[in-house]
């Protein structure tokens, strides 16, 4: 399969200075799987509710190698988080068939337990195949990525009648905690061009250690600002209910995961008043999904807030969202 993107992928790579996005397979396991379903229902805990929407994940794993990763957790492999990937191959072809005859657009997040444009993402295209089927069903989408390969598919992001685009920052910004995660810059010259193409973003904050600040959020709000980002959410890192990743990121760190979170409220509450009186909007009011009830008399919304509450009740995102 080709397409005609893989000349502003190389083009786009090469603008934000990132130099190598691919895998090696020496050091990463990479098996091809197939998956019977793509589609997952996210209930609010247990609360089905007209305001059902779904998450899709294209990989199982994620080579950003995150080392307070909730999704461990969630996998339960074996081996050493960050070093294998299984490639859902047949993800696009499930995708359309289960939402061939959906008449309620549903908001759909792109992705919840795994980035859906970490490196692998450039030789197989899954998270482009399914966001161009998404798109031709005239799904609402929501993507949540660290990665500037975000910005091959501009020509379908444009295409969506509603998308938003997240970047997860955190305060364990660099190497150590983050091995495979773009830098931090990039990341920032992603969000500034994708808003340049006229693309909504957002930024989630998260996760925040509050006693492991490597990111100067002082800077970090001026450059948001700057390059005319107004929404941000904050979530805290959390481990309870998630031991694998609690032990992962000790072992890995040396860090003791409950010392890390002391005074979680009052700094996460002081960061959030940091980023208001730089103009941010901590509510994500702005990139609400709305959309008529069935009778057309009584909007609803879809938020940001409800895909993070559902991950933190029911599949453990490690992020509490702080809420005005
Ligand atoms: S936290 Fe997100 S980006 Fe990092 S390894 Fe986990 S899924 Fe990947």
């Amino acid at each position: 399969m080709s397409f005609a993107s893989e000349k502003s992928n190389s083009e786009y790579l090469k603008f934000l200075d990132i130099p190598d996005l691919s895998i090696n397979d020496q050091e990463i396991k990479i098996s091809e799987t197939r998956c019977s379903s793509l589609l997952n229902r996210l209930d609010y805990g247990g609360r089905r509710s007209s305001e059902e929407e779904f998450t899709i994940n294209v990989f199982k794993g994620c080579t950003h190698n995150c080392s307070y990763c909730y999704a461990p957790s969630l996998i339960h492999d074996e081996r050493k988080w960050g070093t294998y990937v299984g490639v859902k191959i047949n993800a696009p072809l499930v995708l359309e068939r289960e939402l061939r005859g959906m008449t309620d657009k549903k908001m759909v997040l792109v992705s919840s337990a795994s980035d859906p444009y970490q490196a692998i993402e450039s030789r197989y295209k899954l998270t482009r195949h399914c966001l161009q089927i998404l798109q031709r069903h005239q799904f609402p989408v929501i993507i949540l990525t660290r990665s500037p390969l975000v910005l091959r598919d501009l020509d379908i992001l444009k295409k969506f009648e509603w998308v938003r685009v997240g970047v997860s920052i955190s305060s364990l910004s660099g190497d150590f905690f983050e091995p495979g995660v773009p830098k931090l810059e990039a990341r920032l010259k992603t969000l500034q061009k994708l808003n340049e193409e006229g693309i909504e973003t957002w930024v989630s904050l998260a996760p925040i250690a509050p006693q492991i600040m490597l990111t100067n959020f002082e800077w970090l709000f001026r450059r948001l600002k700057q390059a005319k980002i107004s929404a941000i959410s904050l979530g805290m890192l959390r481990f309870v209910g998630y031991e694998a990743s609690r032990i992962m990121f000790e072992e890995r760190t040396g860090v003791d995961s409950n010392k890390v979170l002391e005074d979680g409220v009052r700094i996460i509450a002081g960061l959030r008043e940091l980023a208001q009186s730089y103009g941010l909007d901590t509510s994500c009011s702005s990139i609400n999904y709305e959309k008529k009830n069935f009778d057309d008399t009584v909007a609803r919304s879809s938020t940001i807030d409800n895909f993070v509450d559902q991950h933190v009740r029911q599949n453990g995102m490690m992020h509490i969202i702080s809420r005005n």
